[in-house]
């Protein structure tokens, strides 16, 4: 009883009963959502092994969905509870057979894209270029295009601010890191060639602002106001800030002499292997721990120090992912040109939600209202009534859930499930542009070669909290403008300097509201566990939570942190959205990218030779996730199959 008081006058003070947007929603948006699948489905009614029910909570409703914004993607935010429900459903086998061979197909395509995110984009831009005439449909089984690309929008005290639901950051113009595809594509889409971004009012140059969220969780950190929060929870010692910790060679960082000359050595590393084919197959064959243990000969506590770092980036911790992976995403000890500067990667103000318009304007020029110009294509609002119009030589339908896709003796059959109905389209090529856990879920008729490949991939979840504040005082009196911290909920946050697109100009004031976004992985590091058990638990404890423990979280971490420097969570957070990825990216794991027996690697099982008419073209595929690979892989996926369509 005591504790019940206690909790609630804690709730109290965090403002968790205060009225704000997340109870609009559940009064609104979603109260009788999705409930045809809810009642069509019973998930666990089928579940024989209790293993399954380790990951699939039975309840995914509206207080576990929340708050989702204003904007064209408040109804889509990370996974939706309908398909979550839908996909599970799918993999328990509750959808069968015998239903999807009652029903006849309806339409007729050259070619179907399953999966409306960049891969899946990239495939009809492939298509759209080298067939003018032919007809093409992609299905999505989100509200909004885009997959992990989406944005998520605010509007607090009426400015609209918006921040990535997932995908963040690009590339461009860099010295060392520009990724030929992303040129690539950059040029068909016609992207600007600079952009302009907020300022400090006062010209207050102290203050340093990363553009973008990953380069200041590492790599280009010094070049940033970043602070660092230690206590007695963490490193043993009273509560404090320090301030940029590499600028002295960490010297004020509470760690021993040992750990200060480890964590240098890996930083500074500069006896960095080699790029070649016998290296990269010698860095694949163990984890980054071992390397960084074994290789480099550095104590345990480096490899604490970069887990959360690359799993914000790659899924999972050091201990489970390839050391090759871990060169591709940059991790010292591996990398030549550390440290960056992050004043070269940029930021949409949605993330790369930037890229997935700029290719649904150039497929569907109706989608977007407004002229061809990047303006326009970023701040107005999609045409959701033209993207799967019928004159459409390429059609784009979204929340068409695709469960079926098998070959007949001349085409391929394509079944979704829309609007409490399951319909079927006939193709003369499918590509699957949607991830390897659900491909060999639909794929009816896939043979074990191509689902022992996919079996072998794991994918993590991540859990990308965007935190919409009126005012950030707090953080000008600490003089920082990103934080890191060890211990309780996420590991690190900063504010991005708004990116300026014609009318959206969202000022970058200490008193004006701006967003926080939090990459929140599920790492379970030191426990011996494999990949796929860590996953499992990752995607157990963020699936399991209900939307207001978050709230809960979040204030408590920031409170923990903020509340000397004047922080009050009942008045400075203006709304919480929650974006919850269960299979967030795909963790390369020793002899993902070269096999121990020396033959290729799973990804390249998948991606080499099409299955019949049916091609696969994900980001996954490549190991790296990265937009503008994602699309290049969906367009590979349609010349592999180029010869039915
Ligand atoms: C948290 C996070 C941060 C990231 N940050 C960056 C970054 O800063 N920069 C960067 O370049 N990349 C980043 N990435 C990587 C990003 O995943 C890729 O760049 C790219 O956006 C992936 O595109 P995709 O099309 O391969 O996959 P997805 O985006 O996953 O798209 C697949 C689509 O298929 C749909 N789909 C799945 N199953 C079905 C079905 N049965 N029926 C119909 N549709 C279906 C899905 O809903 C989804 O919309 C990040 C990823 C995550 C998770």
């Amino acid at each position: 009883m005591k504790n019940k008081k206690n909790n609630q006058k804690n709730d109290d003070l965090l403002g968790i009963n205060k009225k704000i947007d997340r109870r609009d929603f559940i009064n609104s948006t979603l109260v009788g959502a999705g409930t045809a699948l809810y009642s069509m489905l019973s998930p666990t009614a089928s579940l024989g092994d209790a293993s399954r029910d380790l990951y699939l909570p039975n309840q995914v409703g509206d207080n576990w969905y929340g708050y989702g914004g204003v904007g064209d993607s408040k109804d889509s935010h990370g996974n939706t509870p309908e398909i979550l429900k839908g996909a599970h459903a799918l993999r328990d086998g509750l959808i069968t057979q015998k239903n999807i061979s009652q029903i006849d197909a309806s339409e007729k395509y050259d070619l179907v894209i399953v999966g409306g995110g960049l891969a899946g984009l990239g495939a009809a831009q492939r298509f759209n270029e080298l067939y003018p005439e032919k007809r093409c449909l992609i299905l999505e089984n989100h509200p909004i295009f885009g997959g992990e690309a989406k944005r998520n929008e605010f509007n607090v005290n009426g400015s609209i601010i918006t921040a990535p639901q997932g995908s963040n950051s690009f590339y461009y113009k860099t010295k060392n890191s520009d990724i030929k595809e992303d040129l690539k594509y950059i040029d068909i889409l016609n992207i600007p060639d600079e952009f302009s971004y907020a300022s400090m009012k006062n010209n207050d140059e102290e203050l340093v602002f990363a553009q973008e969220h990953y380069d200041v969780q590492l790599w280009g950190e010094e070049f940033i106001s970043k602070g660092y929060f230690v206590d007695q929870q963490s490193h043993n010692v009273e509560p404090q800030w320090i301030k940029n910790i590499w600028q002295d060679k960490l010297k004020r960082f509470p760690v021993s002499e040992k750990i200060k000359k480890d964590l240098l050595s890996w930083k500074y590393a500069k006896d960095i292997p080699n790029d070649d084919h016998m290296t990269n197959a010698w860095l694949d064959s163990m984890t980054y721990k071992d390397f960084i243990e074994k290789v480099m000969g550095l104590d345990v506590a480096v490899t604490k120090f970069a887990d959360p770092v690359l799993a914000s980036a790659g899924g999972m911790g050091c201990d489970v992912m390839s050391a090759y992976i871990a060169k591709q995403l940059g991790m010292y000890g591996l990398y030549p040109d550390a440290p960056v500067n992050p004043l070269n990667r940029h930021s949409f103000p949605g993330g790369n939600d930037g890229f997935a318009r700029h290719f649904v304007k150039l497929l569907i020029p109706g989608a977007i209202a407004g002229k061809n110009n990047f303006e326009d294509i970023m701040n107005n609002p999609i045409n959701f009534n033209r993207l799967d119009h019928e004159g459409n030589k390429i059609r784009l339908r979204l929340s068409s859930n695709v469960i079926d896709v098998h070959h007949t003796s001349k085409s391929v059959n394509v079944t979704y499930y829309k609007n409490n109905e399951l319909t079927k389209i006939n193709a003369k090529a499918v590509v699957m542009a949607s991830g390897g856990w659900i491909n060999k879920h639909i794929i009816s008729d896939l043979p074990q070669t191509y689902k022992n490949a996919y079996d072998q991939f794991n994918h993590a979840p991540m859990l990308v909290a965007n935190v919409a504040l009126t005012n950030w005082r707090f953080l000008k009196k600490l003089d920082i403008t990103a934080y890191q911290w060890s211990g309780g909920f996420g590991f690190h946050t900063n504010i991005r300097k708004p990116m300026h697109i014609g009318n959206y100009k969202p000022d970058l004031d200490p008193d004006k509201p701006i967003t926080l976004t939090f990459y929140v992985s599920f790492e379970k590091t030191n426990q011996g566990l494999s990949a796929k058990e860590q996953s499992r638990l990752g995607q157990y404890e963020m699936l399991g939570k209900s939307f207001m423990q978050y709230e809960r979280d979040i204030k408590e971490q920031m409170v923990r942190m903020f509340s000397s420097s004047g922080f009050d969570p009942k008045n400075d957070i203006a709304g919480i959205i929650l974006n919850r990825w269960g299979h967030a990216y795909v963790t390369p794991t020793p002899g993902f990218f070269y096999t121990p027996e020396g033959g290729p690697g799973y990804a390249d099982i998948i991606k080499t030779q099409p299955f019949g008419r049916v091609s696969f073209g994900h980001s996954e595929l490549r190991g790296y996730q990265h937009w503008g690979p994602a699309a290049a892989e969906g367009s590979r996926a349609v010349d592999q199959i180029s010869e039915y369509i």
